[in-house]
């Protein structure tokens, strides 16, 4: 089964939670789940096959213990291929080449609002698309990035 230094998984243990990275997930009293004192989230484990199942959200996200840390199970599997990121790289820059490229060869008249206006929609352009990209990175791999956020504001807070 397990070697010695490695420690399975089981009721009787804490581990750190895998979402804010901060807490201790210990098993609740009474019920076959587990909970974060941080966070305040729920998980199921399943010892025979060592995995952490997050239990209050949908779709759930799953980590495996390897004796030390977890591992997300969802990264594992998921071959994004370089036509991807090209794909995601064009989506980034071109729109904004675009917009930059007709401001500098059909440069407004006039100054004032309609001189900047170029420069400001071409900056929109990037951010817009730049955040599309790592938005559809981060479903992609499932990583609760508000969870997250919203740990590390509250942690700040406190
Ligand atoms: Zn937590």
């Amino acid at each position: 089964m397990f070697k010695e230094k490695e420690n399975p998984l089981s009721y009787q243990e804490t581990y750190p939670c895998p979402v804010c990275r901060c807490g201790d997930l210990s098993n609740i009293a009474l019920m076959d789940a587990f909970g974060c004192d941080v966070c305040r989230h729920i998980f199921t484990i399943h010892p025979e096959r060592q995995l952490l199942k997050m239990a209050d959200r949908e779709p759930s996200i799953t980590w495996r213990w390897n004796g030390q840390n977890w591992k997300g199970e969802h990264i594992g599997n998921l071959e994004i291929s370089w036509v991807y990121w090209l794909a995601a790289l064009l989506l980034i820059l071109l729109p904004p080449t675009l917009i930059g490229l007709s401001a500098f060869l059909f440069p407004p008249i006039s100054g004032g609002f309609s001189a900047w206006f170029p420069i400001f929609w071409t900056v929109i352009a990037f951010l817009s698309h730049l955040f599309l990209v790592l938005w559809l990175i981060a479903e992609a791999y499932q990583f609760p990035v508000f969870l997250y956020l919203r740990n590390r504001w509250q942690q700040l807070r406190s």
